[in-house]
């Protein structure tokens, strides 16, 4: 392994792996033997580490915790039958990171510090990464602020992290999702585009009150006229529409650009299937239902993958699907399966190893 980066680094004594079993796990819960940490201070970032997962100590006037400045990205990494681990795609993750640092008036992170921190860390805990289909290893980096100040204004100090957790399936079912028309997630001119805490803390209300009513998700609509489709919880999505894939355009920065959704984009393409980036009405996709040429529907990110929805609900309408009959969705999410797990060439450079 070669090092670009003075990290300092502080391995565990003994590996937390020994006490857990990688073959059945949830998302999200058990987090690896270390994690990176870097402060920003005085207009620099420094203290490099790699070092034992542990608790932060923080104070109650912690500016993230107030004001919310904190942000994130969500990455996962992958073992070939050799044992090699491979990171998916991770400097679009630095790119999109430093887009939403900028929108929240944090410093953005050094492409070094991103990308050699990371690889680095997974290098170390590479035994976590779990070798069972739908399973990987989520990376988490995260940066949030630090002053300890209750005024209202950018904070001038940072800590940017990475912690690893290896992960199973984040849905196992197909899903039922509820197009919302009462609460807004972005608006032009909002932070939509960007992965900030803020984003999710006001989304979960929606999300609720969609359970509440027998459904998973939300499928987010326009603050204005609640017709125009944005994207589903941390998914962007995609509609077959008589053999045309179409999903909701970046231009208005109210959804994220998911680089899942770029990557579905790419192989639509390279299958022939004609691909719209474009506005979207929930009354075209109506209609389309209607008349039986919406084929599928489904959602595309890191967490989920590609996830095939079974049922669309407008207002009192219910728009169930045969997932089983997702043809194009099912390919894809073979294909792409197979591209994480070095299973057929990788003809589009989208795997870094590390
Ligand atoms: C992370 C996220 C996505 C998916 O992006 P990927 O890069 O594909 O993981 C889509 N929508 C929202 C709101 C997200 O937070």
């Amino acid at each position: 392994m070669e090092t670009v980066l003075d990290i300092n680094i502080t391995r565990v004594e003994n590996s937390k792996l020994n006490d857990l079993n990688l073959e059945n796990i949830p998302f999200g819960k058990y987090f690896s033997d270390h994690m990176l940490e870097a402060e920003y201070e005085n207009g620099e970032w420094k203290n490099i580490e790699i070092k034992p997962y542990q608790p932060l100590i923080i104070q109650p006037s912690l500016a993230a915790l107030h004001y919310g400045q904190s942000i994130f990205e969500g990455i996962k990494a992958y073992k070939d039958t050799n044992g090699e681990g491979y990171i998916f795609r991770p400097y679009d993750n630095f790119l999109r990171f430093n887009l939403s640092a900028e929108r929240m008036c944090m410093p953005t992170v050094p492409e070094e510090i991103f990308m050699d921190g990371m690889k680095q860390l997974v290098a170390i805990d590479k035994n976590w990464i779990p070798f069972r289909e739908d399973h990987s290893m989520y990376i988490r980096p995260l940066m949030f602020a630090t002053d300890v100040l209750l005024g209202v204004r950018p904070s001038d100090t940072y800590k940017f992290m990475i912690i690893l957790s290896p992960s199973g399936p984040y849905y196992t079912t197909p899903m039922k999702i509820y197009v919302e028309e009462k609460y807004t997630r972005s608006v032009k001119g909002g932070a939509g585009f960007s992965k900030n805490a803020g984003n999710y803390a006001t989304s979960m209300i929606a999300a609720k009150e969609a359970r509440e009513k027998g459904y998973d998700q939300v499928l987010w609509t326009d603050a204005i006229e609640h017709k125009w489709l944005q994207e589903v919880g941390m998914m962007n999505v995609m509609f077959i529409i008589d053999g045309v894939a179409v999903t909701p355009e970046l231009s208005e920065g109210t959804i994220l650009n998911g680089v899942t959704r770029n990557s579905v984009i790419v192989m639509l393409q390279e299958m022939g299937i004609e691909v719209q980036e474009r506005r979207l009405n929930i009354d075209e996709v109506v209609e389309a239902y209607k008349k039986g040429l919406l084929q599928e529907v489904f959602g595309t990110g890191t967490a989920a993958t590609i996830a095939p929805i079974q049922e669309l609900g407008y207002g009192d309408l219910r728009m169930p699907f045969d997932v089983s009959s997702f043809k194009i969705a099912t390919a894809l999410r073979k294909q792409f399966d197979d591209i994480r797990y070095s299973r057929i060439p990788d003809t589009h450079g989208w795997m870094v190893k590390v």
